[in-house]
């Protein structure tokens, strides 16, 4: 009697994940079926999706939902994804920077502010993305370690879905990540350690739990695909070009290295012409693993312990790293670290002259972009694209103590005047 129980209940249906056909190895190109598998057991590298695109077409894109479901067959997800309660993050607005590309010096500057998500951070696109994925295999559980973003993400991801979801942070994370994350009721665990620490124990409890699906490990190779979208919405945004600059924050690689694939794919599927363009990395000083190989000219990248007010971007040990530096070296383009004092006036540099309000991790990629364009790397010339991919809201105590009110007036009108007249 349950001898038959396991082997009947376990049968799977073959997942439907539109256009995916396999898994490739990074280094090697071994192949392998698509499975929630993230390194390869042929040469240890990172495993990456492979597809079959067939045609795909502008008209077919332009038709679909104003999200990142309208580029679902550039991604390893059900044909009928968008029918599955998901958030329906992606959609969100490119904004011509004038005033910022002023202040830096720069001829055309577009800020791709992606604030605008429903947990108000890009991590909303690799979540959802995850999720679609891991439903097709069988998973019923969402968990990652997070810095932050990706807790709010996938507490909010797994809701919508009706999923349990085990999430585990740092205890140290700002308390408005803590508190974005419980209020969707999962499961909320604080660790005492520090994010690679939290990393390595998701690893481990992958490989005891086969029905939780850890987004940004076991099912990692699907989760990363999503940022594509991000590049995929800047070339449709600017009319179906690639730009010629782009900056990317980096914790871990992974959205640098996809936006980079997404601007190829895109190329080769001829949806916009292939014209050249410069992946520039951001990161903070206190940990800067990936700008620190850039500049030593290394091909790999030695583990740090982060000491940032970046805590979004705070992975000392980032998987993928050595990536980061091939696309960043392929494409012309170069890594740059700034203080945390930069990142805040990265910060308040972008809400002075655009009215966004981003999170750390925007304003290391402000004031990376400021610090590329003063040492010459970046072309104050040519088409650059900023991604802003936080909330400022999130990491108010980033800006605690240094604004506040210009002062505090008896309710006159001369006391305000007085003040103004002071400013
Ligand atoms: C996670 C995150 C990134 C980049 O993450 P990768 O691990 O490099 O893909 C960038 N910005 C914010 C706000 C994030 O939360």
């Amino acid at each position: 009697m349950t001898a038959t129980l396991g082997t009947t209940s376990t049968t799977k249906r073959t997942p439907d994940l539109g256009r995916a056909v396999e898994l490739v190895s990074k280094e090697e190109g071994h192949r392998q079926p698509l499975a929630p598998e993230f390194v390869s057991a042929e040469d240890f590298s990172p495993l990456e999706v492979a597809y079959d695109f067939g045609k795909i077409r502008r008209e077919d894109i332009e038709a679909g939902p104003k999200n990142i479901w309208r580029y679902k067959n550039l991604l390893p997800v059900p044909s009928n994804v968008e029918e599955i309660p998901n958030t329906e993050p992606g959609g969100t607005r490119l904004v011509d920077a004038r005033n910022l590309a002023k202040a830096l010096g720069v001829r055309k500057l577009w800020v791709k502010d992606d604030t605008g998500n429903p947990t108000h951070s890009f991590k909303d696109r690799v979540v959802a993305v995850a999720l679609a994925a891991a439903r097709e295999f069988g998973f019923t559980t969402l968990c990652c370690p997070s810095t932050g973003n990706l807790a709010n993400a996938v507490a909010a991801a797994a809701a919508r879905a009706g999923w349990d979801s085990v999430v585990l942070i740092p205890k140290t994370l700002e308390k408005a990540k803590i508190l974005t994350t419980a209020v969707y009721d999962g499961a909320l665990i604080a660790v005492d350690g520090n994010y690679d620490d939290v990393n390595r124990l998701a690893t481990q409890l992958a490989a005891e739990n086969e029905t939780w699906a850890f987004v940004n490990v076991n099912v990692r190779p699907y989760y990363s695909e999503g940022s594509k979208t991000l590049a995929f919405e800047v070339a449709e945004q600017l009319g179906w070009r690639i730009p010629e600059q782009i900056v990317v924050p980096i914790a871990s690689g992974s959205q640098l290295t996809k936006v980079d694939k997404g601007f190829r794919e895109f190329g080769q599927l001829g949806l916009v012409e292939a014209s050249p363009y410069k992946v520039f990395g951001a990161q903070a000083t206190g940990c800067s693993p990936v700008s620190a190989a850039f500049r030593a000219g290394h091909d790999t990248v030695q583990p740090v312990k982060p000491d940032t007010i970046a805590r979004s971007l705070a992975i000392g040990n980032p998987a993928d790293g050595p990536y980061v530096l091939d696309v960043v070296n392929r494409t012309g383009g170069a890594i740059e670290d700034v203080s945390d004092e930069e990142v805040v006036e990265g910060i308040r540099l972008l809400a002075r002259t655009e009215g966004i309000f981003t999170e750390t991790a925007g304003g290391v990629t402000v004031a990376t972009a400021k610090k590329l364009i003063e040492t010459g790397k970046l072309d104050p010339d040519a088409e650059t694209v900023l991604l802003i991919t936080g909330d400022g809201l999130k990491t108010l105590d980033a800006v605690e103590g240094k604004i506040g009110p210009l002062a505090t007036v008896a309710p006159s009108a001369d006391a305000v005047r007085e003040a103004l007249r002071n400013r």
